[in-house]
């Protein structure tokens, strides 16, 4: 038998770790399993975008609104956890400018316009594997390699088992296990929430480009920096949980993402990821209704903006403590 955590996170991905991380700062002994390998949230751009997220039509006011929150619980866990949160703005290059303006104006974003389109500096960005990294490397977090098989609890302790055998026991346990199925052993309520969730296949292509300065968007399409260049990207493929890149869709993504900066250069690896979400786009985090049980999933694709918001809901919960206003959009009883 293995030890006995005060909290167990299964799932190493941006929920998972920004959950572990905020638990452990509250004074948590907090052991989180996950089998390793890249998921959903180390291949992703890493945005921290409230405002281009909000230019759909189809964004409410309250939800851009809810999307500026969860941003601004960036700052504070950045610095809590010493993770580099560039806040660089972004572009927009796609077509009138004018109207994008206007609509991010009314809906209290910063925003003008600039000779390619219009520049706002309301979106933020993380470089994610450093990010993963240091959230893993948190003090009262301890990293297990494993892949969850069974979880079984009664009123009183959680009984969480590997693959290999290993076994944990633990009063209070985090569900943060993204776009997977869920864990057998689960209760039936549960089981069925989770297996609500949405697959949502989404790829990228890293290009060896001069990085900008900044995220530059169009329709969609954006052009995202990172280490050594871009990741262009990203297709949106509700129902998919296929992993092999597909290099026409590359092609034509790396094309409309190339043209965006106006550069030209040669492609490098595409990269698939499968981001998990509900009915209505929003996470779900906090109390499963079962004693002891939590859950942080499906952000959908803004799994990155969302972390810390998730986190500290989820970890409120997990105390007992009021829950914030937030709390209620992103209870994971809302659909019930
Ligand atoms: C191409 C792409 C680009 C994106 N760009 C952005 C962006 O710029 N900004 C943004 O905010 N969001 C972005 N997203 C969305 C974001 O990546 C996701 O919303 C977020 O990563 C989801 O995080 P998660 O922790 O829920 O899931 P994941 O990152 O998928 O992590 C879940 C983890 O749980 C583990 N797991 C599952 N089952 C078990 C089990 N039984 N036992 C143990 N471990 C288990 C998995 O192995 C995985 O490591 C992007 C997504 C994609 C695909």
């Amino acid at each position: 038998m293995a030890s006995s955590p005060d909290v167990i996170v299964i799932g190493a991905g941006v929920l998972g770790l920004c959950t572990a991380a905020e638990l452990a700062a509250r004074g948590h002994a907090v052991t989180v399993i996950d089998p390793g390998g890249p998921n959903a949230s180390s291949i992703a751009a890493g945005m921290i975008a409230p405002a281009l997220e909000s230019l759909p039509e189809d964004v409410t006011a309250d939800r851009a609104a809810l999307l500026k929150r969860a941003r601004d619980a960036w700052p504070g866990f950045a610095a809590a956890h010493g993770l580099t949160l560039r806040r660089e703005g972004a572009d927009w290059r796609g077509p009138d400018p004018e109207a994008a303006l206007a609509r991010l104006l009314d809906m209290g974003f910063e925003a003008r316009l600039t000779p390619t389109g219009l520049t706002t500096s309301d979106d933020w960005r993380m470089e994610v594997a450093p990010a993963l990294k240091a959230l893993a490397r948190t003090s009262g977090v301890t990293m297990v390699r494993g892949q969850v098989m069974r979880l079984t609890g009664d009123a009183r302790r959680w009984r969480v088992e590997a693959n290999d055998g290993r076994v944990w026991f633990s009063p209070t346990v985090v569900l943060a296990t993204g776009a997977g199925e869920p864990v057998a052993g689960l209760p039936d309520s549960i089981a069925s929430i989770v297996s609500a969730i949405t697959p949502i296949r989404g790829q990228l292509t890293f290009v060896p480009t001069p990085t900008p300065s900044r995220v530059v968007r169009g329709a969609g399409v954006y052009a995202a920096p990172c280490e050594a260049g871009v990741v262009i990207g990203a297709t949106m493929e509700p129902g998919r949980r296929d992993l092999e890149p597909d290099p026409e869709e590359a092609r034509r993504q790396v094309a409309a993402g190339l043209a965006l900066l106006d550069v030209t250069a040669e492609a490098g690896p595409t990269r698939v990821g499968i981001r998990g979400a509900t009915a209505d786009g929003l996470p779900l985090a906090g109390s499963s209704g079962e004693p002891g049980l939590h859950l942080a999933l499906a952000p959908r694709r803004n799994g990155w903006l969302m972390g810390p918001l998730v986190a500290a809901i989820t970890a409120d919960g997990i105390e007992g403590r009021p829950p914030m206003a937030d709390a209620a959009a992103l209870d994971p009883l809302r659909f019930a």
